[in-house]
């Protein structure tokens, strides 16, 4: 037997392992959703915005009020989307102040890029802008954004064809989801609500069901109770597609890290 190999492999298994149960237990990575309304109609659109009929906002005020309940935690990431976070009125301000509000070592801000010209001299905090192209819809958007020269500028090169089809249910006959997701590792907020995955709100809006089967309050126990829901029904008609096996595969594990 070739024991280099093997301890290797032992290594590997227990280091995927503790490091998905330290991920499960302790989430590093928050997404909040300032808008529920964005300025495209994507029909593959994972948050469901153009099916939401609220249309709302979270307002700078209660961003600050919800801070306070992330403060005894570290994140390493915090991402700011939507819906479309720069049709946000407050979008300039948020993003001045989002190092105080919550602490973390990267920022990212998913946009489609339309408006993002108006905010040039606003988005200094983000380290990542995470620019998506929906062919037909944002084609030229990202080559006019060229010209201002942000070096965190970062076009998901997707053609429209090969952007998962959220209509499929890709887990019907697998157990134990909801622990196996590399989704689970980002809660989502989205209207003062922290959400178990950060795809949990767009399948509530999708497939009609109560987001309180999903999400919880935010207020000081918000970690304790996002536990202690029960997502495997949801995960089972979930388009993600879940291995369930004991690893997790390298493209998931970095993907827990850089969504
Ligand atoms: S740009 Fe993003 S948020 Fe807006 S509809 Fe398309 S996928 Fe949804
Ligand atoms: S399978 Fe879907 S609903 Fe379940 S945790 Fe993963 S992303 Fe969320």
């Amino acid at each position: 037997m070739n024991w280099s190999i093997s301890k290797q492999a032992i290594k590997y298994y227990y280091r995927t392992i503790i490091q998905k149960k330290k991920l499960y237990r302790n989430p590093t990575y928050l997404e909040i959703a300032i808008t529920d309304f964005c300025n495209l109609t994507c029909s593959l659109c994972s948050q469901a915005t153009p099916l939401q009929n609220d249309k709302k906002t979270m307002s700078f005020n209660e961003i600050e009020r919800i801070s306070k309940f992330f403060k005894p935690y570290e994140f390493d990431r915090i991402k700011i989307s939507g819906g479309e976070p720069t049709l946000h009125p407050e979008f300039a301000k948020i993003s001045r102040h989002l190092n105080n509000l919550f602490p973390a070592e990267k920022y990212i801000l998913a946009t489609n890029g339309k408006k993002l010209k108006k905010y040039i001299n606003d988005v200094d905090i983000y380290d990542v802008i995470d620019l998506t192209n929906y062919p037909g819809l944002n084609d030229n958007t990202y080559q006019e954004l060229l010209e201002f020269d942000l070096p965190y500028l970062n076009q998901t090169k997707e053609e429209y064809a090969e952007l998962d089809d959220v209509n499929l249910k890709n887990n019907t006959h697998k157990k134990n989801i909801y622990k196996s997701c590399s989704f689970t590792f980002t809660k989502k907020i989205v209207q003062s609500r922290i959400y178990a995955c950060c795809i949990s709100f767009g399948q509530s809006i999708r497939q009609n069901f109560d987001r309180n089967e999903v999400s919880v309050p935010i207020d000081k126990n918000w970690r304790e109770n996002i536990r202690k829901l029960e997502l495997e029904s949801h995960c089972r008609n979930c388009w993600v597609k879940v291995n369930t096996s004991k690893f997790i595969p390298k493209k998931e594990l970095k993907r827990a890290y850089v969504i």
